[in-house]
């Protein structure tokens, strides 16, 4: 987001009602809204977005052209009395998101300003490595002219795509319904549809919050932007997307673990052999030089190899090392598990050193 220029703030949780009657969505809610009211009767909600807030604090705050565009974001926790409550992150009623919202002078710069963000948006899904879509939107209640969505495609998805297969364009069904859209509008191929989890959303919102808060310069309305990235939604549909039967996977860049070192096991003769502090050695170089904190030492050594090579599997654990009895060799060594690749080696120190060291440039691993 700081390569796009945008600057990271904090926006309260609670909302007062009069914020969201100025833009009209304290009644165009309906019971999506999470209401409490003060000791003084106020009225407040718990912000499903902050649109009226970010635009009430530029407009507090008096922008000047110079300052334009202007991108502010925030990764915060929302709240949303969801219909269809799951169990799990992919639709709960509290979950954290990423929302930028963005000031422009006219239309043409927030046009410019809006494809800039969608693709620093893809950008990071790309990062993850992920399969994801970016399809043609309906506004709904956040307003605006132009919206389009990120999806994950993925069979226990809520929303259908309709994709087409020759171009790569694609939309949400609730568009190809509006438009009456059978074929694809770019080659006329016949639209296929595709379930998918929706992970990020982009509103051109024109001025619809800046009217209503009155925030212009020279007598003209900012043009605004809003883009959400669900972060907590991000996670679950990934391992949804990416899992196994036997194997939970994170995309390797947010993986909360990146390594798992399994030592001996209690009253074996590599325990008595004392290469447990092998383990432990190792895990602390990988800790401190390359992964910082995402190095965890499985030492719970009453049980055995195979059952904790297990439970690191389900737990998402991308690489395992297991010290065994060939830590004892003249020139110790280790199994390296690469867990989703299903594959494993026999590498020394230096060799596991190196082996992490090339996985790191490929997946910018800490960035
Ligand atoms: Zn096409």
């Amino acid at each position: 987001m700081e390569a796009i220029g945008a600057q990271r703030i904090l926006m309260p949780s609670m909302v007062h009602s009069s914020l969201l009657q100025k833009s009209g969505r304290w009644t165009q809610y309906a019971r999506e809204l999470f209401r409490l009211k003060d000791r003084n009767d106020e009225d407040y909600c718990l912000a499903p977005t902050h649109e009226e807030v970010v635009t009430g604090i530029v407009k507090h705050n008096t922008v000047s052209k110079k300052q334009l565009p202007l991108f502010l974001y925030q990764i915060s926790n929302k709240f949303r009395d969801e219909i269809r409550h799951k169990k799990g992150l992919l639709r709960a009623k509290e979950f954290i998101m990423k929302d930028l919202y963005t000031f422009d002078l006219d239309e043409l710069s927030a046009q410019s300003t809006y494809e800039n963000v969608c693709e620093s948006y893809s950008r990071i899904f790309k990062r993850l490595k992920l399969n994801f879509k970016k399809v043609k939107a309906t506004t709904g209640l956040i307003g605006g002219k132009v919206s389009h969505e990120f999806h994950l495609l993925s069979n226990v998805g809520e929303d259908t795509l309709m994709i087409c297969e020759s171009c790569g364009y694609g939309c949400n069904e609730d568009i190809e319904v509006e438009m009456k859209l059978k074929l694809c509008p770019y080659c006329n191929n016949q639209l296929v549809s595709q379930k998918a989890i929706e992970v990020g959303h982009s509103f051109l919102l024109g001025t619809k919050y800046t009217e209503p808060f009155e925030l212009s310069i020279d007598n003209k309305y900012l043009e605004m932007g809003c883009f959400g990235l669900g972060v907590s939604r991000i996670l679950a549909a990934a391992v949804e997307v990416l899992s196994t039967e036997n194997q939970m996977r994170f995309p390797l860049l947010i993986a909360p673990y990146k390594v798992s070192i399994i030592t001996p096991k209690k009253g074996s003769n590599e325990e008595k052999n004392n290469i447990t502090q092998f383990g432990e050695d190792l895990a602390s170089h990988l800790s401190d030089n390359m992964f910082y904190d995402d190095v965890i030492i499985d030492d719970r050594s009453h049980l055995t190899i195979g059952r904790r090579m297990n439970d690191n599997k389900l737990w998402g654990i991308p690489y395992i090392v297991v010290v065994g009895k060939k830590a004892l060799n003249e020139t110790p060594k280790v199994e390296m598990i690469s867990a989703y690749n299903n594959e494993s080696f026999e590498m020394t120190q230096s060799e596991i050193i190196d082996y992490f060291n090339r996985v790191r440039n490929l997946n910018e691993v800490n960035e």
